[in-house]
C-alpha cells in the first residue's frame, strides 16, 4: 500500500487565469501541460494500491482557485481511497469563514496553504488563529514550500524557517513542507530534523535526479529519513514515475556512496495517516 500526500483535483483550464497558464507554460519551454485531473487516469498509473491526500489550491495571487466544494466532490466519489483537505489563501477576507466551512461542512480532514504563490508569511500573527484551529481540530497543514514559476509572487515567503517559526509557537501541528522546499533543501532537512511534527515530502521532484539525490544524501546524513513523505503532486507527475524516479536514483547518478534502499523503500510505502492522524 502506499499513501500519496500530495495529489490535486481541479477543473483545468477553467480554475486558473490565462497569466498562470502562461507562467506554467513559460518553464515548460514554452509547451502547454494538460493539467487535467481524474481520479481513473491517476490509477492507471499506479501499480500497487494507493491511497490519497487531495487538494485544490487557493492563490488568488498568482491566478488559482479551486472552491473547496470542487474537492469535496471529486473525493466523495472513493470516500474509502481519498483523504481531502481544505485550501486557504489568508490574504482574502472570507479565508476563516471558508476554514469552517471546509472543515465542518465538507468533512475535510487538513489544511493546504501556498504561501509564495498566494503572498503571505506562514508565520506572520494574523495567521495565529489557522494554527490554533489547527491545533484545536488536528488538522494536519501542508505548505506549497520551494521556489515557483510566477514572477510576482515572493521568494521570502517560502523558506522553511517561517515554518520553523511556526512550529515553535504551535508545536501540536502535524506540518509537511511539499517538495521538500526545492532547492532550499538544506533548510527544510534542518526545520524536520529539530522540529518533531514538521514532514517533508518528496513530491515532483524525481525528474531533477541529481539534485534529488543530493537532497536525500543530506536527509540520509542528517539520519531524517523518518520525516520523510511520499506524494506526487499530481497531475504534474504520478504514482509510477515516482516511484520508478525515486528508486533508480542511485543508479541515474553513478552514486559511488548510496542512498539507503531499504530506507526509500520505507519512504514509498510509510504510513502517512497514522503519522499525520488522519486515521
Ligand atoms: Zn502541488
Amino acid at each position: 500500500m502506499i499513501i500519496d500526500v500530495h495529489s490535486h483535483a481541479w477543473k483545468y483550464p477553467e480554475h486558473f487565469t490565462q497569466s498562470l497558464r502562461d507562467n506554467f507554460k513559460r518553464a515548460r519551454k514554452d509547451v502547454e501541460v494538460d493539467l487535467t485531473t481524474n481520479y481513473r487516469d491517476y490509477l492507471k498509473n499506479s501499480s500497487e494500491k494507493v491511497r490519497t491526500i487531495v487538494f485544490g489550491g487557493k492563490a488568488r495571487q498568482s491566478g488559482l482557485w479551486v472552491d473547496d466544494e470542487y474537492v469535496a466532490d471529486y473525493v466523495k466519489q472513493y470516500p474509502e481511497n481519498l483523504i481531502g483537505f481544505l485550501s486557504l489563501d489568508p490574504t482574502q477576507k472570507n479565508w476563516k469563514e471558508e476554514m469552517k466551512h471546509g472543515h465542518l461542512e465538507l468533512g475535510l480532514k487538513g489544511i493546504k496553504l501556498m504561501p509564495m504563490y498566494a503572498g503571505f508569511n506562514p508565520n506572520d500573527k494574523s495567521l495565529n488563529a489557522l494554527w490554533e484551529y489547527a491545533t484545536e481540530n488536528n488538522l494536519p497543514v501542508l505548505l506549497h514550500t520551494g521556489t515557483n514559476v510566477v514572477p510576482n509572487s515572493q521568494l521570502e515567503y517560502t523558506f522553511p524557517r517561517h515554518i520553523d517559526g511556526v512550529a515553535i509557537s504551535f508545536p501540536g501541528v502535524k506540518i509537511i513542507m511539499a517538495h521538500l522546499s526545492h532547492p532550499f533543501e538544506n533548510e527544510c532537512i534542518a526545520v524536520i530534523r529539530k522540529q518533531p511534527n514538521v514532514y517533508a515530502d518528496v513530491s515532483a521532484l524525481h525528474y531533477r535526479p541529481y539534485q534529488l539525490y543530493n537532497s536525500l544524501m543530506l536527509v540520509q546524513e542528517y539520519c531524517v529519513w523518518d520525516k520523510l513523505l511520499f506524494g506526487t503532486d499530481y497531475p504534474f507527475t504520478n504514482v509510477n514515475d515516482s516511484v520508478r524516479g525515486l528508486k533508480e536514483l542511485n543508479e541515474k547518478v553513478g552514486a559511488k556512496i548510496k542512498l539507503d534502499e531499504t530506507e526509500i523503500e520505507n519512504l514509498i510505502h510509510r504510513d502517512a495517516f497514522s503519522l499525520l492522524g488522519l486515521e
